[in-house]
């Protein structure tokens, strides 16, 4: 059914994985969607096989959310659904954290999320829906997590904020916290085949279901919260991880 007919919907982060997935949702519901990455080629082949509009932006710099921003206005006018999802991982132990990745898994996860719905705001329609994709972990404590699940947990401070601030012109503000998902973002760690398989075995055992995610159920349960069924639906978060943080 299309329930998001002629809605404007961005998607951050929408050549792969979650992004990808949601994107396909959207569409099926009758948006409009744009989505985003910083890999031109992966952002061209993603638009083309998806039938959407790509646009190369990379959402840890301030500039490229700004010219996205301008892009999305001169094409489309207004947003009515912004989907914050771009994302990567990257960490380790708290003695050993370096810099560089400090500065990178903070510039996209955090500073990238918060300048990408601050710059939007001007342009999301009274009544928009707003969703940030955070993670289980934002609410765990693994080691060796630290970095990443915090900047998850700062979204999530972000997300009940925004729903406040803007409420007075009906605009929903929600995060989905996934747990783990069968996507890409594992095959970027630079892991061999044995180590990954170990790793996927590990995190399974872990998960009280024992299976990991699907991307297209985030991208059902997005659409889901910028429909009219979730029009009460503001400052929540919406663990999606099969029990694992139980
Ligand atoms: P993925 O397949 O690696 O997708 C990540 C997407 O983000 C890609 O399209 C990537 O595009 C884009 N991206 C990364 N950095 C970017 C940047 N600086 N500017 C623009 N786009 C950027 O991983 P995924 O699993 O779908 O992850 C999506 C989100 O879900 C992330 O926020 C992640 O933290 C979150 N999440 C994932 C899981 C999981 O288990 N998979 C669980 C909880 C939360 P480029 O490659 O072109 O940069």
């Amino acid at each position: 059914m299309e329930t998001l007919k002629n809605k404007v919907a961005v998607v951050t982060g929408g050549n792969s994985g979650i992004g990808y997935a949601t994107a396909v949702e959207l569409k099926a519901a009758g948006a409009k969607v744009i989505i985003t990455g910083r890999r031109k080629e992966a952002i061209e082949t993603a638009a083309r096989e998806l039938g959407v509009t790509g646009f190369v932006a990379d959402q840890s710099s301030l500039a490229d959310i700004e010219h996205l921003v301008e892009r999305v206005k001169d094409e489309f006018g207004k947003v009515d659904i912004l989907f914050i999802n771009a994302g990567i991982l990257g960490g380790g132990a708290i003695a050993e954290a370096t810099e560089e990745t400090f500065d990178s898994v903070i510039g996209v996860n955090f500073k990238g999320a918060y300048f990408t719905l601050s710059r939007f705001i001007p342009l999301l329609n009274d009544g928009s829906s707003v969703v940030f994709l955070s993670s289980n972990t934002a609410s765990m404590s693994a080691a060796n997590s630290s970095i990443y699940s915090s900047t998850k947990a700062a979204l999530n401070s972000v997300m009940k904020i925004a729903a406040v601030e803007l409420a007075p012109r009906r605009i929903r503000v929600n995060a989905v916290s996934p747990g783990p998902i069968a996507t890409e973002i594992l095959n970027k760690q630079g892991l061999t085949e044995e180590q990954l398989e170990g790793l996927k075995e590990w995190i399974i055992g872990r998960v009280p279901l024992q299976q990991m995610g699907r991307a297209g159920d985030v991208g059902k349960m997005v659409v889901q919260l910028s429909g009219e069924a979730s029009s009460f639906i503001t400052g929540a978060e919406f663990l999606m991880d099969g029990g694992m943080s139980l």
